[in-house]
């Protein structure tokens, strides 16, 4: 087993890794900017180095420094976390060069799995269903528009590196299409250092539905079933279930038999989420595959009794998965609200502050994965997701009425969140029938600003 981790992360996703390591006996090293040296992470950790300044760039993606950390700690191995570095090829082989196990699958396998094109093409080598779209990137503006004739408008221009639902843009005709791709290659150039774009027909109001699998180097791949992750705005997810309340169970079965057929076809070893979209016939097509371990992974943990960030290290670490398929079982339903910085009522502005107050929801099946605690800083420089609010019980229904309890007893002063506006889906009548789509919020906030005029 690996002896010593460096987490190269922040945030409640370090603070959730070093909590399996301690379970596990593993020692660990976190990592923090001089803008959070009191982090939550940072005090939990056996040791924390100080890898940089504020911002981003010159901490938690400050490949060199957190190498040099990583070596100068003896460590042996590096988890990623989400985010930051997590879905870096180039890191990925660094960490590799340094003798130090990267907890992830191979560079290769990053490099041809985060690009959203070569991905595509993998899928469609081994039968998975794909969104029509093109063969691969598009080169110019006329290949642009030749290919989205032959696909058929709405068509949705994508950033091959993309993620974080950047790099997007939908053309619903012809005229549209240039705007749409200037601003797409624009957009992926200032976000992922890279401007080539493809085009996928874009389906209407699909649902997100995506498949978790694990694979080891011993040739074993499961799933632990899948998350609905429909709920989201700009395309970001805000509140994820798991299983999916309206999946049909063939198709679910269908789903499952695609996303280990692709998981065993590149002999896939890491935690890994393949991502479909579903039309409003339940029928799926791949989208992407994303090979870390994803914010929503606790209600597949709550579901499944499978604690996921353990079998990535036991993965890394060269064992056998510590479960068999039969093993895992779909027991009861959960929901995840991410709890974020932010005035969801006013813009979605992002808010900074100190945690003045805070007290914590409880309860049987409740689970808080968060980094904030009374006195805490919440910065300007980071991604606004402070907490993970999770509950588990018997059956959606169930769950809903835990996740209003828990949203009710969580008070955060300080900073302003958006746990008021979780509140509020979680009390939308079409929400709690299950009848949701990713256009759901947009919707929702249409009908909220119109009954404020
Ligand atoms: P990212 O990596 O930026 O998160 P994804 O490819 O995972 O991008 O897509 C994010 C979201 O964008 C999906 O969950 C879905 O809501 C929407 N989306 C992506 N592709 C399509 C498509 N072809 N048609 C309609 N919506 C799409």
């Amino acid at each position: 087993m690996l002896k010593k981790i460096l987490i190269a992360n922040r945030g409640e996703i370090a603070v959730r890794i070093i909590r399996a390591c301690k379970e596990l006996g593993i020692e660990t090293v976190a990592i923090y900017s001089t803008a959070e040296p009191d982090a939550l992470h940072v005090q939990l950790a056996d040791e924390a180095i100080c890898v940089g300044g504020p911002r981003a760039v010159d901490s938690y993606l400050n490949m060199q420094n957190i190498l040099s950390a990583a070596c100068n700690t003896g460590c042996d191995a590096v988890h990623p976390g989400y985010g930051f570095l997590s879905e870096n090829g180039k890191f990925a082989r660094l960490v590799n060069q340094c003798q130090l196990t990267f907890i992830g699958p191979s560079s290769d396998m990053i490099d041809l799995m985060g690009n959203k094109s070569s991905a595509r093409a993998v899928m469609m080598k081994h039968q998975i269903p794909v969104v029509p779209g093109s063969d691969s990137i598009i080169s110019s503006v006329s290949d642009g528009l030749a290919w989205a004739m032959k696909i058929g408008y709405p068509i949705l221009i994508k950033a091959a590196s993309g993620g974080g639902g950047k790099g997007m843009r939908v053309a619903y005709d012809a005229n549209e299409f240039e705007s749409a791709y200037k601003l797409a290659t624009a957009e992926a150039k200032a976000s992922f250092g890279d401007d080539t774009v493809y085009i996928e027909k874009y389906i209407e109001n699909p649902k997100h539905i995506e498949i978790q699998i694990i694979g080891d180097h011993h040739n074993n791949y499961l799933h632990l079933y899948e998350r609905d992750c429909s709920v989201q705005r700009n395309h970001q997810k805000v509140i994820e279930e798991a299983p999916c309340a309206t999946l049909r169970a063939e198709v679910r079965q269908s789903m499952i038999v695609d996303a280990l057929k692709a998981a065993a076809a590149i002999n896939y070893t890491n935690a890994g989420t393949i991502e479909f979209i579903l039309d409003q016939d339940q029928k799926y097509y791949f989208i992407e595959m994303n090979t870390r371990i994803q914010v929503e992974h606790p209600i597949t943990e709550m579901i499944t009794g499978v604690d996921l960030i353990k079998e990535q290290i036991r993965i890394a670490s060269g064992f056998p998965l510590s479960v068999r398929q039969e093993d895992i079982q779909m027991r009861g339903y959960a929901i995840e609200c991410r709890i974020n910085a932010e005035n969801s009522f006013h813009g979605f502005q992002p808010s900074a502050g100190t945690i003045e107050t805070l007290v914590f929801p409880g309860g049987f099946g409740v689970r808080l994965d968060t980094c904030i605690y009374p006195g805490a800083k919440v910065t300007p420089f980071y991604d606004s997701m402070v907490g993970k609010l999770i509950v588990h019980g018997n059956n959606r229904m169930e769950c809903i009425y835990k996740m209003r309890q828990a949203l009710e007893e969580f008070i955060i002063v300080g900073i302003t969140t958006n746990i008021d506006f979780h509140y509020y889906i979680l009390n939308n009548p079409e929400y709690v029938k299950g009848i949701f789509d990713v256009g759901f919020m947009e919707r929702l906030l249409r009908e909220l600003e119109k009954s404020e005029k």
